[in-house]
């Protein structure tokens, strides 16, 4: 039966469409590279695939990427020779969004082109970005390994629907025709789709293939490789450009922008592998979503066997994206497998010993791209402490803070220069914790700080608190909540201020007693103190109970 069916987008590819073709006009030509990089990810999930059934070949183990043009028609054709989909697959992957959230996203889109043209990047724009160029796009696609007949022909002008038929597909695998828009013609060029490939392919690790450009007229066509087709974490450090490593990144991580920064490393002997680790410059829409995709893209010996390993990362370093290569792990390994193996152990404690120092280097060499992290991804890292203590120390080196010496919002001061700036005499870190920034720049407990001229650390995200606990010191040194227990100043109390505050506590003694009989449900204890200088009095959290902050998270947990 060929009937032929006309669905509907679902409404959010809808609204994405529509902001990509008029927020990304002036980013045209990155529709190949996602093309590309579909086709590339569809010949590794069929090489994968087929090491359990090698029928999945029908007889054609050689994978490869076609681009053609036709000038006359104004079309571009690319075709590659991977796993395919069904008729179903392709109904949801190329009419559907499957991320979730992704509603919510779009709507934080505001119709400035520029501004949208990042937040889309930051998403994704995959398939869909062939209607930046295109009015018409049909795709014929066969599964690997499934009859002829069960061929889809999917076809859509990008304004709603898509069309969707039966079609017999003698080749299996997937063949995109791009109907280039009247201004969009320049790409059916062969000089111009080679730069391309070139610019933004050249390491994916299958061969695409093109026309060579003298056939053209010429009677004879002859095929050739345009791309180096080499998986580029393979190659040595040295031959690789750095505007290699960032298109790599573009392709793996489905990013749009620049990585940050990034680590290559091949390690020989007890354990055997290549890791290419990156930061990216923002923050995934979904971050903070459990169900998020996270982890890294795991080759067993140069094969891809699946995206999204988690195992190879802690928590707390989720935002790195990257690729490792294992000449140890079986080719078999499954999920379930990578749970509690021990070579997966090991290189999880190596590669986040590397995501950490990649880290530490970017915020020594570069301040300013090392604050756009922590603008991102600093809260991230705050879970650091708690999930990771044996890099703890590491971990907080990291860290970025406000404080009173500052004295604006900005999180840019490391624990290194705190501690270059403490007083004579001073021994502990000092910081204080509240829900916003201004209520903790404004809090009593700060006020013998600012007479003695010693900096406090302000924190006010939401996590600080809980972090805290996890942080006892800092190159030898105690942190010390402003708020909690006897204040001890170290040396930087005189004898004279310790002598002063004793004196008024004897002289106040009956006072004291008053005031604890009048509170005396509800404090413990009250004290003579040299913590202020301008408010009469402050409350002060015992040593051992929970902080303020602490005790709303777990009274907003119903606690
Ligand atoms: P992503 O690549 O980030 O998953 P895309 O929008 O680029 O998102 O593609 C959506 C999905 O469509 C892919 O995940 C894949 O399942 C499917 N797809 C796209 N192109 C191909 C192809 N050439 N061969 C097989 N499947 C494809
Ligand atoms: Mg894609």
């Amino acid at each position: 039966e060929t009937q032929k069916e006309t669905l509907g987008f679902q409404t959010e590819v809808k609204q994405l469409l529509h902001l990509m073709i008029h927020s990304l006009y002036s980013n045209k030509e990155i529709f190949l590279r996602e093309l590309i990089s579909n086709a590339s990810d569809a010949e590794d999930k069929l090489r994968f695939a087929a090491l359990k059934d090698d029928g999945l070949y029908e007889g054609d183990s050689d994978l490869q990427i076609r681009l053609d043009f036709d000038k006359e028609a104004n079309t571009i054709t690319l075709a590659d020779n991977g796993i395919g989909m069904t008729r179903d697959d392709v109904v949801q992957n190329l009419g559907t969004i499957a991320r979730s959230g992704t509603a919510e996203f779009l709507q934080q889109l505001s119709g400035d082109e520029k501004k949208d043209s990042k937040l889309i990047g930051q998403f994704g724009v995959g398939f869909y970005s062939a209607f930046i160029v295109a009015d018409k796009v049909d795709v014929f696609t066969r599964l690997a390994g499934a009859p002829v007949e069960e061929g889809v022909h999917w076809q859509s002008v990008g304004d709603g629907e898509f069309t969707i038929e039966q079609a017999n597909r003698e080749k299996r695998g997937t063949e995109i025709v791009i109907h280039l828009k009247q201004d969009a013609s320049e790409f059916a060029d062969g000089f111009r789709l080679r730069n391309l490939v070139k610019k933004y392919s050249d390491h994916i690790s299958f061969p695409v293939i093109m026309k060579s450009e003298g056939s053209e007229e010429g009677e004879e066509s002859k095929d050739e490789t345009v791309n180096d087709a080499t998986a580029l974490w393979t190659l040595p450090r040295t031959e690789i450009k750095d505007e290699e490593y960032k298109e790599f990144y573009k392709h793996i991580a489905h990013d749009f922008e620049d990585p940050l920064t990034w680590s290559h490393n091949k390690v020989e002997g007890k354990l055997d592998y290549t890791s290419l680790l990156y930061i990216p410059a923002r923050a995934p829409f979904d971050m903070y979503n459990r169900d998020a995709p996270r982890g890294l893209k795991l080759y067993v010996q140069r094969v891809f066997i699946m995206d999204d390993a988690e195992q190879f990362l802690p928590l707390y370093l989720r935002f790195a994206k990257g690729v490792v290569d294992s000449n140890d792990l079986s080719l078999n390994v499954s999920r379930e497998i990578l749970q509690n193996d021990a070579t997966v152990d090991s290189i999880r404690t190596a590669a986040t010993k590397r995501v950490l120092d990649m880290l530490s280097k970017l915020a020594k060499k570069d301040a300013d791209a090392y604050q756009k992290f922590w603008g991102e991804f600093g809260t991230v890292l705050k879970e650091g402490p708690a999930e990771d203590f044996s890099n703890r120390e590491k971990i907080a080196g990291l860290l970025r803070f406000a404080t009173t010496l500052t004295g604006d919002s900005a999180q840019n001061v490391s624990l290194d220069q705190y501690i270059e700036r403490m007083k004579e005499g001073q021994s502990k870190i000092y910081y204080i914790t509240a829900d916003n920034f201004m209520a903790a720049k404004s809090s009593p407990h700060l006020e013998v700080f600012r007479k003695k001229g010693i900096e406090v650390l302000i924190l006010s995200d939401r996590i600080d608190e809980w972090m805290m606990g996890y942080l006892n010191e800092y190159d030898s040194k105690q942190f010390q909540d402003v708020a909690r227990g006897d204040l001890d100043l170290g040396e930087v109390e005189t004898e004279e201020d310790k002598k002063h505050k004793e004196e008024a506590a004897e002289e106040h003694k009956g006072l004291l007693e008053r005031i604890k009989t009048a509170l005396s449900d509800r404090v413990q204890e009250v004290r003579v103190t040299n913590r202020l200088t301008d408010s009469p009095a402050c409350l002060v959290t015992g040593d051992f109970d929970m902080g303020a902050q602490m005790k709303k998270i777990m009274e907003a947990a119903g606690q």
